[in-house]
């Protein structure tokens, strides 16, 4: 005896939406997951970056008598046409809007760090501060990298940021300095990105960036989102630290020394 095959049914429009629905509140549940995945994985890059950069740092200390790299040309040797060092240390070329950054074979990591990406942070998203003069120094878009060659910048001096103390030299702060004139190399900034600091008024969001990437000093208090930035420090390790509370608990007075870190040395 042959058993009957029950007829094919065709799902109902119901069925279908439902199975649509489940599927739509499942993506909804694992797109956080894979956003998160992807941010853990682009500062995981950005600290071996600034990891390889912090041993170029000490390898060019090591051919130029202990002494870390100047700010720019004109530091040791005026009255030359500047090229900035402290927003281009290594990378590639910068476009041509920016003629003040140094070219890529002049950098001062370039024999020391191989390939310009390892001064590029996965997370850039530049820097969009309104400054637009004879030299064309803004905005950084859409990248600090793309525009400059460099998404990470040397602290070469406070960046326009107050400080409570006066520093030793706030001219150029580590540019050009011996080893030993850092006072603690594991706490001492060698290297940041821009949402460690405010510059020109505003402020800057890349890594975990969950809305405007660059926010003005009146809209601080309400954007609610956090200042991670990923950082070399002077003794040659990479940490990445959130800067949030020492830019809105006083913002008149944002690099002062905290537990983690120290942005500059104090005049004795
Ligand atoms: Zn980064």
């Amino acid at each position: 005896m042959r058993t009957p095959v029950s007829p094919r049914r065709a799902y109902t429009l119901i069925e279908v939406l439902v199975v649509i629905a489940i599927i739509a509140i499942l993506a909804a549940m694992l797109l956080p997951a894979l956003t998160r995945a992807k941010e853990k994985a682009q500062i995981i890059k950005c600290l071996s970056n600034l990891r390889q950069i912090g041993i170029g740092l000490h390898l060019y200390a090591a051919d130029n008598r202990d002494t870390f790299p100047p700010l720019n040309s004109n530091q040791f040797s005026p009255p030359a046409p500047p090229e900035n060092y402290a927003l281009t240390i290594g990378g590639k070329d910068a476009t041509p809007r920016f003629p003040s950054a140094a070219k890529a074979i002049n950098r001062p990591l370039y024999p020391y760090v191989r390939g310009p990406e390892a001064f590029h942070c996965p997370a850039d998203k530049g820097q969009a501060f309104p400054i637009k003069d004879v030299l064309g120094e803004g905005p950084w878009t859409p990248s600090n990298y793309e525009a400059r060659g460099c998404s990470y910048r040397f602290n070469a001096n406070p960046w326009g940021n107050n400080t409570r103390q006066t520093p030793a030299d706030p001219d150029y702060n580590l540019a050009g300095k011996k080893e030993s004139w850092v006072p603690a190399p594991a706490l001492f900034i060698a290297m940041h990105e821009p949402p460690a600091l405010s510059y020109e008024g505003q402020y800057y969001h890349w890594h975990y960036a969950r809305g405007k990437t660059t926010v003005t000093r009146a809209q601080l208090m309400q954007d609610g989102q956090k200042f991670v930035s990923a950082i070399a420090f002077v003794d040659g390790h990479a940490a990445q630290h959130d800067f949030t509370k020492a830019l809105t608990t006083d913002a008149a007075y944002p690099i002062e020394p905290t537990a983690n870190w120290v942005w500059y040395k104090p005049k004795d």
